[in-house]
């Protein structure tokens, strides 16, 4: 199924090139007092509404997809994890660029370097504009394979890990170039983009061969395929929940694929993950 959250607070079944609107199910997450409990309220509680969804199916109204405002399919996610040089020709172009790799050492690899969090204050749906923070310093894209957590897990196999996986979306982790440290260049407001919906596992048994696809004003600038990402997505779980705790609605952003580059005001990027779908986003000056 592919689950979206649109036009503010709806919630949506996506057939076809149409949208059936079964936000009522929203009805059945409790609410909750403070102190909140960990991880996202939606994903906590997908079984029960997946259920109530099945329900509500059969007559729901149909929207067209042209025209709805599509947010991030995860609204309040605990942490945004990332993976660094995932892929091995990304390592390669960092190695040969300056402007990107900025002194950091290239021979190290992800099992050095660890992962990283950007702020989940940064995350924004394709509807939303990509406000770029600093446009006289270099912006890069790099679309990714964002993995959804849908259950509290710690210390996971990668044998085991996919049964805590919730679904899949295309995620953009948008990069300021320069010396700082990740977790600060990559976390301005809209520096996270995630949709254009959460694809539940059942729809995608093997995360590790899927085409992912990037333009800017429809001229492809990454191409590649999960099956050459490095630390592959279950290896991702595994690592990351051998340092913390992972919850319902955690996104794993599992690294960018070669073909990185700047962005500009006025940009328009496609995004494409084969089995998951497509989105656009404009780019545009902070102050605009
Ligand atoms: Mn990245």
């Amino acid at each position: 199924m592919k689950l979206c959250r649109f036009n503010g607070n709806c919630l949506g079944v996506l057939v076809g090139d149409g949208v059936l609107d079964v936000t009522p199910a929203l009805a059945v997450i409790p609410l909750q007092h403070w102190p909140l409990a960990q991880g996202d309220p939606l994903i906590l509680n997908l079984d029960a509404v997946l259920e109530r969804v099945s329900e509500l199916l059969p007559t729901a109204p149909r929207l067209p997809l042209d025209g709805l405002a599509m947010d991030s399919p995860v609204a309040n996610p605990g942490k945004i994890v990332n993976a660094p040089i995932n892929y091995r020709a990304h390592i390669e172009e960092t190695s040969r660029d300056a402007a990107i790799a900025h002194g950091r050492d290239m021979t190290r690899s992800i099992s050095d370097w660890g992962l990283f969090l950007k702020a989940s204050s940064a995350l924004i749906g394709p509807s939303e504009q990509i406000r770029l923070r600093f446009p006289d310093r270099r912006n890069d894209h790099e679309v990714e394979l964002a993995v959804v957590i849908g259950r509290r897990c710690h210390q996971v196999s990668r044998e085991a890990a996919l049964d805590y996986v919730a679904g899949y979306a295309i995620g953009l982790d948008i990069t300021i170039r320069g010396p700082e440290l990740q977790s600060f260049r990559k976390s301005p407001d809209t520096y996270a983009v995630c949709g254009p919906w959460l694809v539940t596992r059942d729809e995608i048994p093997d995360p590790g061969v899927l085409d992912l696809r990037l333009w800017v004003n429809n001229a492809l600038r990454q191409s590649a395929n999960t099956r050459q990402l490095i630390y592959d997505v279950p290896r991702l779980i595994e690592y990351a929940s051998s340092f913390y705790t992972l919850h319902p609605g955690d996104l794993i952003f599992t690294g960018t694929p070669e073909g990185v580059g700047p962005l500009l005001p006025g940009d328009r990027v496609d995004a494409e993950i084969a089995q998951i779908g497509r989105f656009s986003i404009q780019v545009a000056d902070r102050y605009a």
